[in-house]
């Protein structure tokens, strides 16, 4: 007979077969440029620790501040009896940073993906996202029940054909983007893509993931880099990167 979870070890045997399953490696210590990997000290080119921060002492002993005067946890969540002080702090110095109206904090990138993409738009709206975006934009887009459509890699070409074509039948309009991409490392046509914005009525949404505290002469992002700084747009990043 049949088992409802036999189908798990043939996949399984499936990725085997195919040299596709993947292992984790251990990494002894803190990181950083040089680390400890299977006894052997080898340099990292694989971080996204871009600046080095994770393993900075004035960073670790905040954390241990933070965690002896708030413990590990925020208890609750924040609408609830999670919300504190240092929440606010960290929004408002993000936007001080980022030179933006305001900040609010999830708890991953992807989490912020998907909680402001489904905010944005809904059912009667649409998205038309770069092919290439970083999955967390493409399933906040498939979450947001909006319909989503992809445009060829940084073709401005394409977003203003697919514009022209399909912008008049929906309520709302959203363009996602990453700014600087997540698997080439190239960077968006940001101008343009606000230019579009404007003439056919979109919100937009870039993902400075890699691009914040790397991008531009302040380290801000690619807005910064793009200079776009106070046009209207959403930015999104995370504290996972740089
Ligand atoms: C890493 C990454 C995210 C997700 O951030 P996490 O904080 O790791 O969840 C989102 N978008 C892009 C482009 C990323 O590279």
């Amino acid at each position: 007979m049949n088992h409802p979870y036999s189908w798990i070890e043939d996949s399984l045997k499936t990725l085997h077969r195919a040299d596709w399953y993947r292992r984790v490696k251990t990494i002894q210590g803190r990181g950083g440029a040089v680390i400890e990997l299977e006894g052997r000290s080898l340099i990292n080119f694989a971080s996204n620790d871009y600046l080095g921060l994770a393993a900075d002492e004035r960073m670790i002993a905040a954390a241990i501040a933070a965690t002896q005067r708030y413990g590990t946890g925020s208890t609750g969540s924040r609408l609830l009896s999670g919300h504190r002080d240092l929440h606010r702090d960290l929004e408002l110095a993000i936007a001080s940073f980022k030179n933006s109206e305001d900040a609010i904090v999830f708890s991953s990138g992807y989490l912020a993906n998907l909680g402001t993409i489904t905010c944005l738009v809904g059912q009667k709206d649409l998205i038309l996202g770069d092919q290439y975006n970083h999955s967390s934009l493409k399933n906040g887009a498939k979450l947001s029940g909006a319909t989503v459509k992809e445009y060829r890699h940084n073709s401005l070409e394409d977003l203003e054909n697919q514009l022209l074509a399909h912008r008049h039948h929906y309520r709302h309009c959203l363009l996602l983007t990453d700014t600087v991409f997540s698997m080439d490392g190239d960077i968006c046509p940001l101008a343009g893509i606000l230019a579009l914005a404007e003439i056919y009525n979109c919100m937009v949404l870039v993902d400075e993931a890699h691009a914040t505290g790397v991008m531009g002469e302040n380290g801000t992002g690619c807005v910064e880099y793009c200079g776009c700084q106070g046009r209207e747009l959403i930015q999104m990043g995370t504290l996972s990167k740089a």
